[in-house]
């Protein structure tokens, strides 16, 4: 199965009769549609042709993960600009398409310059919208991410000492996370002890774990280029007794919000609805105003990318959508309890590809 050429199929479909060339910047897209790992180059598509503007950097790279793919291999001497501009004027195209979210003023001011002819008008979104419903391969790529950032989980408990600082744990994990067979972590691992929790960003600083006695782990692996993202909580067997019963009390509201938005999940149902769901039920037990973000994000080729879950979005789920369900409650000065999975939206319902334990008993080593 030809999973590059299906994608850019979808898309040539939806450039209609408007334009005649959509000229694709976002290294990002370029590899959704090519399957190239590397920068710096463009992908013009038309209706039936598919050319890729690179540099002589790349041309066995490209080879090798593109084969058969039409390509421009500019000449050191010229820039990506110029030989976007050539390519196109060469083309005799007159309306072409650009990702206006991606490109600067100055970029486009540039390629105006060089071709003339050209009305070059910009894009929405296309390629995000269409990277939003994952395809098989993608969900390969995707539970294989999910898989790895759990086998690390497991080696970040069965290492785990009392006396480690959050920036030991975070760096470990790094570790963990290539032992398992992953690129990298999917972002700089989030280990937040006691009343750091409360931060939703926490960056990692010396604290000790029995400082608190609890923390907060947010991480997550990258595959090959697929990301997964999970958040759980642990907490000392022997150190958290003075904060056990308010521990409790937020972490099973969180974890109750948390499987409420899970089911709420369904093809037609509205992202919106889904925080809904979650940021109800945190309200109703009083903790509405410290429940301080979206309710969680579409993952992919990035680690946040759409549908956005969250009470201003105006997504509307489909089967094939994966994205985290993470609600959080944060009391400044005591912390935070968050819970993050990763949801499949499937045909009559959802799937959750993550899988390692969130029972309350579960968090305790
Ligand atoms: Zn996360
Ligand atoms: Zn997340």
């Amino acid at each position: 199965m030809d999973y590059f050429g299906s994608r850019r199929q979808r898309l040539q479909t939806a450039l209609g009769n408007q334009l005649d060339a959509l000229a694709i910047s976002n290294p990002v897209n370029v590899t959704y549609l090519t399957g190239f790992s590397g920068d710096s180059s463009w992908l013009l598509l038309l209706p039936k042709r598919a050319i890729l503007v690179s540099d002589g950097r790349y041309t066995v790279q490209i080879a090798e993960e593109c084969p058969g793919l039409e390509t421009v291999i500019r000449l050191p001497q010229k820039n990506i600009y110029q030989a976007v501009a050539e390519t196109v004027n060469g083309l005799g195209v007159r309306n072409v398409g650009f990702e206006g979210w991606h490109i600067s003023t100055a970029e486009l001011q540039t390629l105006k310059d060089l071709t003339k002819t050209v009305n070059w008008t910009p894009q929405e979104k296309l390629v995000e919208k269409l990277r939003m419903v994952k395809d098989e391969s993608e969900l390969a790529q995707l539970r294989q991410a999910v898989w790895i950032a759990e086998k690390a989980y497991g080696m970040f408990r069965a290492f785990f000492q009392n006396h480690d600082s959050e920036k030991f744990l975070s760096d470990a994990m790094e570790g963990y996370v290539r032992r398992a067979g992953g690129t990298c972590t999917s972002f700089p691992t989030i280990v937040a002890v006691g009343d750091r929790s409360a931060l939703p960003h926490a960056p990692p600083t010396n604290r000790t774990v029995p400082e608190a006695g609890f923390l907060l782990l947010d991480w997550g692996a990258r595959g090959e280029f697929y990301h997964s993202d999970l958040t759980r909580m642990l907490a000392l067997k022997s150190g958290a007794k003075k904060v056990e019963s308010q521990l409790e009390k937020i972490y099973t509201v969180v974890l109750q919000a948390q499987e409420r938005a899970i089911a709420a999940v369904r093809p037609g149902a509205k992202a919106r609805d889904v925080d809904a769901a979650a940021r109800g039920f945190i309200t109703e037990n009083g903790y509405g105003p410290n429940f301080n973000h979206g309710l969680g994000h579409g993952l992919g080729l990035q680690i946040h990318e759409g549908p956005n879950i969250r009470s201003s979005s105006d997504d509307v789920l489909e089967a094939g959508m994966v994205f985290t369900i993470e609600p959080g409650v944060y009391l400044p000065g005591w912390g935070g309890v968050r819970i993050e999975d990763d949801v499949l939206v499937t045909p009559d319902g959802y799937e959750v590809l993550t899988s390692v334990p969130k029972t309350f008993d579960s968090i305790f080593v």
